[in-house]
């Protein structure tokens, strides 16, 4: 019927079109349907993974925009949702079915219907994003809109703090000094850790670290790790290589935890100490995305209580992502967060 139809508006997008092929794109903008919403993109972090995304080395749908540690500010609303216009939120950008035996049994990071934002559906490198409303989490308007590109990544290490079970008073190392081990190195000083050694090679990350609540820092090119750390009571593995993984084992004491966070490469096999396992009895837990931890890290953030700020390098607009998503980091940057501009 004439005059009905909606206006059609259109936003700027940057979407994966072919493996190795970013492109900036007039796409329209989404309105949302019942039980959805619509939100001003205002903070997307770069994440490995959108690296690996553009080089096939993982799976995503195409043409797809990427981008999946994102929140904003509510700009529409479907039926039957209960955020206001205007709302800040950061995403979960997770969507789990609810209804598969791993979702029933409270496994749902392993729902086998598992959807992503930016990674199987649109996500957050655009101006505007269609979401689920399960997937928004409301955030206190006085939060820095750059933080919310953290906060999906921040519920990751929450999760993996969860599993590690400090009760306080841990000889912790942390293994890898990119953004996660930053967080990490945080979470494990709000734990109550007594020490606190974070692994890294680059020297302008391990003086971040020590301004962040590390108590020390190793070199791993000019210093011996498993000489100079014995007996650890908690390791996280934040690096993602085998390497870092046989040190974690190596340093931590008999019946302490290596928590996993780091994904190595698929095809990457790693030869195992059975005697580590049995004998040492050793706790290995690998910690894989977020459940329910978002509204945690949500609130985290909100409280004010990390320093988050030295973990963000630089903010990256919709115009230069390509260019930056194609090149490696720079030496020393730690994170990298897109605005919606
Ligand atoms: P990142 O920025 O790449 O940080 C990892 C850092 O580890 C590297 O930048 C590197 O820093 C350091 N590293 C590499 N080799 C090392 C070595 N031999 N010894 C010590 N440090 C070494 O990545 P991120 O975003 O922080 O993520 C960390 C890992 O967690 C990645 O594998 C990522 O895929 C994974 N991840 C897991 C989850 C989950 O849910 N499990 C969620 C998000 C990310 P230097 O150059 O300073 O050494
Ligand atoms: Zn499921």
């Amino acid at each position: 019927m004439k005059g009905t139809s909606p206006i059609l508006t259109f936003m700027k997008a940057v979407l994966l079109t072919a493996v190795g092929k970013l492109e900036v794109k007039e796409i329209p903008t989404p309105t949302p349907g019942k039980d959805e919403l619509v939100i001003k993109m205002l903070a997307c972090g770069i994440c490995g993974t959108d690296r690996h995304i553009l080089k096939g080395e993982h799976p995503a749908k195409m043409p797809l925009v990427l981008g999946h540690e994102f929140g904003g500010e509510v700009t529409a609303i479907g039926e039957g949702v209960n955020f206001k216009v205007g709302d800040l939120v950061s995403v979960d950008p997770n969507i789990v079915c609810g209804t598969c035996d791993h979702c029933k049994a409270g496994r749902t990071a392993h729902c086998r219907n598992l959807e992503a934002l930016g990674v199987t559906l649109n996500g957050g490198f655009a101006e505007y994003v269609l979401l689920p409303k399960t997937q928004a989490y409301l955030v206190p308007k006085n939060v820095n809109p750059l933080h919310l590109g953290l906060v999906e990544p921040l519920a990751c290490c929450i999760r993996g703090m969860d599993l590690a079970e400090m009760k306080g008073g841990e000889r912790v190392a942390v293994l890898g000094g990119g953004s996660m081990g930053m967080l990490v190195v945080q979470l494990a000083k709000l734990a109550g850790a007594s020490e606190i050694v974070l692994i890294t090679r680059q020297k302008a990350r391990r003086d971040v670290a020590m301004l962040l609540g590390a108590t020390s820092t190793i070199d791993p090119t000019t210093e011996d790790v498993t000489a100079i750390l014995k007996d650890m009571d908690v390791s996280f593995e934040v690096a993602g290589v085998s390497e870092t993984f046989h040190q974690a084992c190596a340093i931590t004491r008999s019946g302490g935890t290596v928590l996993v966070l780091g994904v190595a490469p698929n095809h990457e096999k790693v030869p195992f100490s059975v005697y580590d396992l049995v004998i040492r009895g050793l706790r290995i837990i690998g910690s894989y995305i977020n459940p329910f931890t978002q509204a945690r890290a949500a609130e985290l953030i909100a409280s004010g209580k990390l320093n988050l700020d030295p973990i963000i390098s630089r903010t990256v607009s919709l115009e230069e992502l390509p260019a930056v998503l194609a090149a490696d980091p720079g030496q020393g940057d730690i994170k990298y967060i897109v605005t919606g501009d």
